[in-house]
């Protein structure tokens, strides 16, 4: 008895169905405004039905949200385009707030996955490094005007904090600096510059000043007189280079004396 009222209900069923879509087939604009204006009717409870079947078979819809993104990865990615374009400012507004307001979180979550995953960290950084550069050339080129006028205004406005900055910087990093102002002279008067780091010099020279033959102490600090500094043999100004060859360690007050009387150019940290 109840197999076959079972087997007749789906036979009813079946019918109807089957005439739902012969009539579907032959009315298609008006099912579609039809449908629509349903929607329209009856959108909040439509959607919290949605919701609220989502929230009781939350297994089954991630695995049914997973299975519809890998069958129509291609149409997906087509309107998140299409629509990102379209929203753009909206978008990055929007983004904007939610950086603005959740920076420590940010900052937070972004640290524990660099600290966790060290290659990615790694990849990133590089292509970051590159992205941001290219980035940074295309816009000069393209703003030259704008960015010269920005960065002078900046100069202006920022001259104490800039210096206090500088000293700052050069007293955390005195290596960095060095390298770089040594850099810089000797790319001025076209010499050969060597990549090196002036504590590799240091070490090489075992702490011997190479103009009064004493111990240098590690621990002094430019510009204590005592301190360490680089001494160029040959002067950049006289064309030495910037060399592993033409430098070497010297106390700063040894190296002043024997720049006394303007023959070496050497600026000294
Ligand atoms: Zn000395």
């Amino acid at each position: 008895m109840e197999t076959l009222l079972q087997k007749d209900s789906l036979t009813v069923k079946e019918i109807q169905a089957a005439r739902a879509r012969a009539w579907y087939a032959a009315n298609k604009e008006r099912a579609k405004l039809n449908h629509e204006k349903y929607y329209k009717e009856h959108k909040d409870k439509i959607r919290s039905d949605a919701k609220e079947w989502q929230n009781n078979n939350k297994e089954r819809f991630i695995n049914l949200k997973a299975q519809y993104r890998d069958a129509h990865k291609k149409e997906i990615s087509v309107y998140t385009k299409k629509y990102n374009n379209i929203n753009k400012k909206e978008l990055s507004h929007k983004k904007k707030v939610y950086r603005d307001g959740n920076r420590e979180k940010l900052q937070l979550s972004y640290k524990l996955f660099m600290d966790n995953n060290p290659e990615k960290s790694k990849e990133y950084y590089l292509n970051g490094r590159d992205k941001k550069r290219a980035y940074g050339k295309k816009y000069y080129r393209e703003n030259k005007e704008k960015v010269l006028t920005y960065a002078k205004k900046y100069r202006a406005e920022h001259v104490a904090k800039r210096r206090n900055y500088s000293i700052k910087y050069k007293q955390e990093n005195p290596d960095v600096v060095t390298r770089s102002s040594h850099n810089r002279r000797a790319r001025k008067i076209k010499a050969t510059i060597e990549k090196f780091s002036v504590s590799e010099i240091y070490e090489r020279d075992r702490w011997i000043c190479g103009l009064c033959g004493k111990k240098v102490n590690k621990a002094l600090k430019h510009p204590h007189p005592q301190s360490a500094s680089l001494d160029h043999i040959i002067p950049l100004s006289k064309g030495g280079d910037h060399s592993r060859a033409n430098t070497q360690l010297a106390h700063l007050r040894c190296n002043i004396k024997t720049n006394t009387g303007g023959i070496k150019q050497t600026r000294l940290f």
